[in-house]
């Protein structure tokens, strides 16, 4: 495994696989990796002859009241995360790399990044679209891998490579959780004790949807009322959302006549957490 953290050598190491015949796979990240970037990395390595992960805290995509300086960055344990489960290169460009120049130039996708985590993350997507692409630009991957877990994310991302015509295919990987339920994410490690046992309010009220939908409960108010419930009954957890959108274009949804996701955000503490999970009444299946 290599670790790279320039662009050009990060372009020229790829195009020295793309010629030697490799099908290249990308997970990009923002590092303290987990068993749910775990999930994407296995995904990419067992469908890729090349797999490459991007480390990089993206300053763009955090407001000015977020977590940006205080996010975890731990790249020694992230290169033996990586090098244990194959894979061949990281990138992990410094802030000057990626940015020399203050950004002048930004893709936006409209309407699906209006709602959920949008409405309360102002030029987060934009922030997120805007480095996907570059380093999609740089890595020029045949797959990329994204998380279930940040549902809206992989949504928009899908949207953006099929509205620009990204030569890129998108796979989307299940959400990885603990053993009582919570979805894993980095920020996870923000939680004292009595805050990661409240944290699995998220998982219970999803959990809850999820017995509602299957008993075919099509009212979505109903369905987000149950979440709202278990969330409510933790005095550390402090709902921002809970929704019930079209699993494709992520429009609210009052009756459940096709696929959609629930969604929820949470602050427990002061951590921001979000959870979902995705129901289709025609297969009465939840993902
Ligand atoms: P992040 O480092 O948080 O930006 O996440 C990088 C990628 O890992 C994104 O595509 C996330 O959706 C994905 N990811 C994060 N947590 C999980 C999880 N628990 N299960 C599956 N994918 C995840």
């Amino acid at each position: 495994m290599e670790v790279v953290t320039t662009v050009q050598e990060m372009r020229q190491a790829v195009a020295r696989a793309r010629a030697a015949g490799a099908r290249i796979g990308f997970v990009p990240t923002m590092g303290a990796l987990h068993e749910g970037h775990g999930a994407l990395v296995d995904a990419s390595v067992a469908e890729c002859d090349v797999t490459v992960v991007s480390i990089f805290v993206n300053p763009l995509q955090f407001g000015p009241a977020e977590d940006f300086h205080k996010y975890p960055r731990d790249l020694e344990a992230d290169k033996a995360f990586c090098q244990a489960r194959g894979v061949d290169f990281i990138f992990a460009p410094s802030e000057k790399e990626m940015y020399p120049e203050p950004p002048r130039a930004f893709v936006e996708v409209e309407e699906l990044t209006a709602g959920l985590c949008g409405a309360f993350r102002p030029g987060h997507f934009r922030g997120v679209t805007t480095v996907v692409t570059k380093l999609f630009h740089i890595v020029m991957p045949d797959v990329a891998y994204f998380g279930q877990k940040d549902y809206q994310q992989l949504a928009v991302i899908r949207r953006m490579v099929d509205d620009l015509n990204f030569p890129v295919e998108i796979r989307g990987v299940p959400t990885v959780r603990e053993a009582d339920g919570l979805a894993m994410s980095s920020r996870n490690r923000y939680l004292n004790p009595e805050e990661r046992r409240a944290a699995t309010a998220l998982y219970r009220g999803l959990t809850a949807a999820k017995a509602l939908l299957e008993q075919g409960e099509r009212n979505a108010d109903r369905v987000r009322q149950r979440v709202r419930e278990e969330l409510a009954k933790e005095p550390l957890v402090r709902e921002q959302y809970v929704e019930v959108v079209d699993a494709d274009d992520l429009s609210q949804v009052s009756y459940i006549d096709g696929r959609v996701a629930v969604a929820v955000a949470a602050f427990v503490g002061t951590t921001r957490l979000i959870d979902n999970i995705v129901f289709d009444p025609s297969a009465e299946r939840t993902e």
